[in-house]
């Protein structure tokens, strides 16, 4: 049998995502091989960015109960009344956003649905559409999907900010869409107000549509607070919002997300969507709606996972990593330079044997050989989405490295 697919699309995703080998195979993911690794070597694994403790019991107890009361076949393609009108309620209560549960919300497979179903929907060949660089990997490969050209705008080196200049140039007539991700995985990064006016200004000249990925909503820290781009002035007519209850609820597993905007654009990603999944995990979304008026628990969330970071942001400058601390998500990407590393996919592939700890390189969240990529040549991402007694280890484990 070959080794290799025949032509596809697949081509351009893996190319996309820095999986293309140079044999014309596909490589695993940087996230399945540190995984193995994990695995293999009895490393903690910092690496992947999944909670080690399950999301409420009342959540949980309401999906089975859902089951148990006979919603088991699909669900209205655009979502149950409830989680609609849940996320409309959500948006009002928590940015002032008018929704219209009925026209302007859509449920989808995860965030990651509501991402790709956006991007195919409104982007293609000819088309231009900006991200970030460091970028979440979907991103990369829903663009390659559609067709679209892909423009990566590097965020500033040393404090990974936006680089305003840098966005203002990346622009030209063919640009469709802007891609914004605040709180920004991998870096952490919280886009204040101000930055984010500077985006909606080059929307507004460009006349783009901006896309922003909103999943670590509520897991901010200190005084940062989570401002939705739909909020800035003139932008909720050319926003469209997506988020979801996997990081917010420490239910990744369930793929609940959703998209809201203006009703002639989520009509756009409604249309797609039907025909990628049609409709989404009916007994999950009545307890997602649930959970969606339960300020308590992110808010709980987000306090456990600032004295998470401090533990392991302290732990990582101890062991000589330089770390530009967090203000949300639950990433923290550490700089291996001054340690000797200068090469993050090297340090990765020996931090296992030299502190008993995994982590990803940053590269994996750039194009491939970009000045970004090169850059950020020496900086790791670690999750501290972790139990505190697992980061205490992890800890003890890098102080190895300042020995
Ligand atoms: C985890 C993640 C997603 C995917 O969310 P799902 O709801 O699991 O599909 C999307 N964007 C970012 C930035 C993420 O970190």
């Amino acid at each position: 049998m070959p080794t290799t697919p025949p032509p596809g699309r697949w081509h351009d995703v893996a190319r996309a995502t820095g999986l293309l080998a140079p044999d014309g195979s596909v490589a695993q993911t940087i996230f399945a091989e540190m995984t193995a690794l994990a695995v293999r070597s009895g490393a903690i694994n910092l690496g992947q960015g999944f909670p080690d403790v399950d999301g409420p019991g009342y959540v949980k107890e309401a999906a089975k109960a859902a089951i148990d009361a006979g919603r088991n076949q699909y669900a209205p393609g655009d979502g149950v009344p409830e989680l609609r009108r849940a996320v409309a309620d959500h948006q009002r209560r928590h940015y002032g956003l008018d929704v219209d549960p009925d026209t302007e919300v859509l449920v989808t497979t995860g965030a990651t649905e509501a991402l790709t179903a956006s991007i195919l929907a409104l982007a293609g060949p000819g088309d231009e559409v900006i991200t970030l660089e460091p970028f979440y990997d979907s991103h990369a490969a829903a663009v390659a999907m559609s067709g679209a050209t892909h423009v990566p705008v590097p965020l500033t080196t040393d404090d990974l900010r936006l680089d305003a200049d840098a966005l203002r140039a990346a622009v030209s007539p063919r640009t469709r869409m802007i891609v914004v991700n605040t709180p920004h995985n991998p870096t952490g990064t919280v886009l204040t107000r101000a930055e984010l006016e500077q985006v909606a200004a080059v929307a507004r000249e460009a006349d783009a549509i901006v896309l922003t990925d909103e999943v670590y909503e509520h897991l901010v820290f200190d005084d940062a607070a989570h401002v939705p781009l739909a909020t800035l002035p003139g932008m909720a007519d050319r926003t469209l919002t997506v988020s979801s209850s996997g990081k917010t609820f420490s239910l990744t597993g369930w793929k609940v997300g959703w998209v809201h905007g203006p009703a002639h654009l989520v009509t756009a990603v409604r249309t797609v969507k039907q025909f990628l999944s049609y409709s989404s995990g009916a007994p999950f979304q009545p307890a997602i709606a649930a959970a969606l008026a339960d300020d308590e628990t992110p808010r709980a969330l987000a306090a456990s996972l600032a004295s998470r970071r401090d533990l392991l942001c302290d732990g990582l400058a101890a062991a000589g990593f330089d770390v530009v601390v967090p203000q949300g998500t639950y990433f923290v990407i550490a700089d291996g330079a001054r340690l000797g590393f200068d090469d993050g996919h090297d340090l990765c592939y020996r931090l296992p044997e030299l502190a008993g700890v995994v982590a990803v390189p940053v590269s994996a969240f750039c194009r491939a050989g970009s000045a970004t990529s090169d850059a950020l040549r020496s900086r790791v991402r670690f999750t501290f989405v972790k139990r505190e007694d697992v980061l205490r280890d992890a800890v003890g484990r890098l102080a190895r490295l300042a020995r």
